[in-house]
């Protein structure tokens, strides 16, 4: 039996990508800001319809970048259901996460329980698009307006979508993107900060150099967070196959949503209304009616050789390096959905007949 991972990265023509970095050859320009950089630079920001990006080295330094460009300091209110990455980024920049639970319809952050978590030290709201659902942006401005604080989305699994017509990445006071080899959209490693003040820049820029201002002038404690050429060249040739990628993937899904819309107990990921998604993602809630549970669905689909995986389980509050020390009761729907969910192999290239034994496995399990 064929294995079946729950991703598969893509990647453009290897002629296409060779053309790419011949001229880093002739060049020997390798990294620090070079040809390649500026043009992905130029790229991304047409596509995203953004007027200002900051590329780096990966989705994670992206998130702390920002966090320190803004000087943030104190608590920021996120959410547990997410990757390890957006919590640890608040902790390793010597901020508090402060816990907002999920809701049950999109699981991205219940705008109803963020007030009561603010106190006179929270500083932003820093919410995850969490398997390319958009946040409830209106009442998330809404309040960051009438507190007075910054809005960071962690926008790793929403590149390419559309809200209200108008980029993802263009909501809040910036947007953090995972340019990951499992991601949508692949730079081998990579990511980028979409942002709205331009007087930023600068900052972004010197801070993921070392905070290297100039040869002799360092106003920041930078560290190195740069994108590389070869990495840029990645993301300009995966670039001009996006559309056709995203079609892909929601062809995919169509396929999941034929065998799976109506087996009760089992709640397939939907599509928000207002929203042009991406299809990163097939996360599919085991509900009790299903009368199996998540954790042997997961095994029994491993020893058929498919590897789905349990995103995002454990929740971050509950991660053994923090001792309990964030956590929470409150986050009661967070666990829940923690326990139930599983995310299907989804990605371009996978086959209608994979996609025919993934299921079949499935809903074999209930006889
Ligand atoms: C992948 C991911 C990141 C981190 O991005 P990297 O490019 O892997 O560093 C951050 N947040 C979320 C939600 C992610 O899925």
């Amino acid at each position: 039996m064929k294995r079946i991972n729950v991703t598969q990265s893509s990647m453009p023509p290897l002629e296409e990508y060779v053309e790419e970095i011949r001229s880093l050859f002739e060049s020997k320009w390798l990294t620090n800001m070079g040809e390649k950089h500026k043009k992905f630079e130029e790229k991304l920001k047409e596509y995203l319809q953004v007027s200002n990006v900051s590329l780096t080295v990966n989705g994670h330094m992206a998130l702390e970048n920002i966090i320190k460009a803004l000087d943030l300091k104190g608590e920021i209110i996120t959410t547990p259901f997410t990757f390890a990455s957006t919590t640890h980024a608040i902790i390793r920049c010597g901020l508090k996460p402060v816990f907002c639970d999920i809701n049950r319809k999109d699981y991205t952050i219940d705008v109803d329980k963020i007030e009561e978590l603010i106190t006179e030290d929270t500083c932003a709201i820093l919410p995850v698009h969490v398997y390319g659902n958009v946040c409830n942006i209106e009442a998330i401005e809404e309040i960051a307006n009438k507190y007075n604080l910054y809005v960071i989305y962690d926008a790793a699994h929403t590149f390419g979508e559309k809200y209200k017509g108008k980029s993802v990445a263009a909501y809040g006071d910036a947007s953090v993107f995972s340019f990951h080899a499992t991601k949508v959209f692949n730079t081998i490693e990579g990511g980028c900060i979409a942002f709205k003040d331009e007087t930023m820049t600068t900052i972004l820029k010197d801070i993921k150099n070392f905070g290297f201002s100039g040869p002799e002038i360092i106003r920041y404690v930078g560290g190195n967070a740069k994108m590389n050429e070869f990495q840029a060249a990645m993301g300009i040739c995966n670039l001009r196959h996006i559309d056709c990628e995203l079609k892909k993937r929601k062809n995919a899904y169509e396929k999941y949503r034929e065998y799976l819309c109506d087996v009760k107990g089992l709640k397939i990921w939907e599509p928000q209304r207002d929203v042009e998604h991406n299809y990163a993602y097939m996360p599919v809630v085991f509900e009790d009616e299903f009368g199996k549970n998540r954790d042997y669905i997961a095994q029994i689909l491993m020893e058929n050789n498919i590897y789905a995986r349990k995103y995002f389980y454990p929740i971050t509050a509950d991660f053994q390096c923090y001792n309990n020390k964030f956590s929470s009761c409150r986050l009661e729907v967070a666990r829940d959905i923690s326990k139930r969910v599983l995310t299907l192999p989804l990605y371009a290239d996978i086959e209608p007949d994979d996609i025919e034994r993934i299921c079949s496995v499935i809903l074999s399990t209930r006889q």
